[in-house]
């Protein structure tokens, strides 16, 4: 991962309903799309030739906020979510993964992406090695009117996706049915999406005008194609008739004009065939299916055009396996409920997990903080006095978070407050042996430049204090011995307690 940023926890405010899958699409399947589609068609022989390859897909996202910065989101929604897209590509043996997570300023982009000023800054700003999705808060049309949820950019230098914001990880499976068109996927339904005009008021199927038994043999009045061809149950027409894929059913649309996931419908084609359709296909306009299923063919024409020439950009070779993170974290530091002594001297710690490549720390309620770090630990030294706060740590790699939930721990802070680490007349403090044995001493030396009276606290991982004792610091070498004994195995943390403030060290009891 190149490049999240780190920034103060930014919640995601833009709740808005859920957009369906019908009130979506705006991709445009012209025929420069249906071309390529033609021709990933024609090598699917030798896509299913090469049997099982794991094609692995590098992302670009890009978050899209307004000039002042506002309407953003925070990152970590697509970190969560891209698990989700991976479960439901899995059986198409295509997974994706993050190569960068891009933030742009432009609110004419955040809200009115079909603008050509729009389009232009998106062919400026994709990155030509990866898949570029643009996220933004709204998709208006030019009157201001809510015109879609999604769409596939195809043609000329676009070939991105843009969609909103809250269509991330949602049950519509918006990035799926996208990232389909992407890989050159057309709706079963194509040309009965927009039309309108012939009177059904949501586009697709409706019984009063289109009959209990089609009979048009051309569709046309949609808003995302061209004059269509009505596919037939027998498969006569398959490679020439709607989406040319010949085992997706004829779809005239019944998902979307039942805005439901179930034919509700008794209809038969030109020649008396009952129809049938895969209702719950991705590419669907149905709603509420769970799961949203691709066929066998589908599957092997988003291969074919993954292998294809104009796809070579994504074929970077960068990942070679899929390695997502295994399990969720398991926090050491702090236990629930702890109660820190202290505010500004607040050690959390974390197993560390194998295919980690970076761990994210949120720090809620009383304030909102937001770390990423390499190590399997975090000092905190800006917390309040005598506070609640939640902790949430997850491990990311450039497969997210894998799917795994997020561990929460509670703790409070103290009110002791201490400049930690940072006396001026100790330097450094070894303590050996570390690990520990039970029941060995520990030994502790020291260096100091003055004379003073400390006090040595040993405090267990729960907070609890085990042992502490008065001591006289002198000028020079000092060394202190502590028995182990009576002491469980576990993690104990050693504090020096001067006027000038508190040195800590981990001490590990095997
Ligand atoms: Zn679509």
């Amino acid at each position: 991962m190149k490049c999240f940023i780190a920034s103060l926890f930014l919640f995601f405010i833009g709740v808005q309903g859920l957009v369906s899958q019908s009130e979506g699409c705006i991709t445009d399947q012209n025929d420069t799309f249906f071309k390529r589609l033609e021709s990933n068609l024609k090598r699917s022989n030798e896509t299913v030739e090469k049997g099982f390859v794991t094609r692995f897909v590098p992302i670009n996202f890009f978050i899209v906020e307004d000039t002042d910065g506002s309407n953003s989101m925070d990152d970590t929604k697509i970190i969560n979510d891209l698990c989700k897209l991976n479960e439901r590509y899995l059986e198409a043996d295509i997974l994706f993964y993050i190569d960068d997570i891009t933030y742009i300023n432009n609110t004419n982009l955040n809200h009115r992406p079909r603008l050509t000023t729009s389009v232009n800054l998106m062919r400026q700003m994709r990155n030509n090695k990866a898949m570029n999705i643009f996220l933004v808060t709204e998709i208006l049309q030019n009157n201001g009117t809510p015109s879609g949820a999604a769409g596939y950019y195809s043609g000329g230098n676009n070939d991105f996706v843009v969609m909103l914001k809250n269509q991330l990880g949602n049950e519509s499976f918006t990035i799926e049915h996208e990232i389909g068109h992407f890989f050159s996927l057309a709706h079963p339904h194509v040309g009965w999406e927009g039309d309108i005009s012939q009177g059904s008021t949501n586009g697709g199927y409706h019984p009063m005008t289109h009959g209990d038994t089609v009979r048009i043999q051309i569709i046309t009045g949609s808003t995302q194609a061209g004059s269509v061809e009505v596919e037939l149950v027998d498969r006569s027409n398959c490679t020439t008739a709607a989406d040319r894929i010949c085992d997706t059913p004829p779809d005239y649309g019944f998902g979307q004009s039942c805005g439901c996931c179930t034919m509700v419908y008794d209809v038969w084609d030109r020649n008396g065939d009952k129809i049938e359709p895969m209702i719950d296909n991705v590419m669907s306009y149905s709603n509420g299916c769970d799961p949203f299923l691709f066929s066998a063919e589908q599957i092997i024409t988003m291969q074919s055009d993954f292998d294809s020439p104009s796809r070579a950009y994504l074929r970077t070779g960068e990942v070679a396996e899929f390695n997502p993170i295994s399990s969720s974290v398991n926090i050491i530091s702090p236990v629930n409920d702890q109660i820190f002594e202290n505010f500004n001297g607040v050690l959390l710690e974390w197993e560390p997990i194998a295919e980690a490549e970076e761990y994210r720390v949120f720090i809620s309620v009383s304030q909102q903080l937001e770390f990423t770090t390499t190590d399997n630990e975090l000092y905190l030294t800006n917390l309040q006095p005598n506070k609640f706060y939640f902790v949430d740590v997850f491990a990311i790699n450039k497969f997210g978070t894998g799917c795994h939930p997020i561990t929460r721990r509670l703790f409070q802070t103290g009110s002791g407050s201490t400049s930690v680490n940072e006396t001026s007349s100790i330097n450094e403090i070894n303590v050996f042996p570390n690990p520990v044995y039970k029941g060995q001493d520990l030994t502790v030396n020291y260096n100091s430049q003055g004379n003073f009276s400390s006090t040595v606290k040993l405090i267990s991982i729960n907070g609890q204090l085990v042992w502490n004792k008065q001591t006289q610091i002198i000028r020079g070498e000092n060394k202190m011995i502590i028995s182990s004994n009576g002491l469980n195995t576990g993690l104990y943390f050693l504090e020096l307690h001067t006027t000038e403030g508190v040195i800590i060290e981990k001490i590990i009891i095997e």
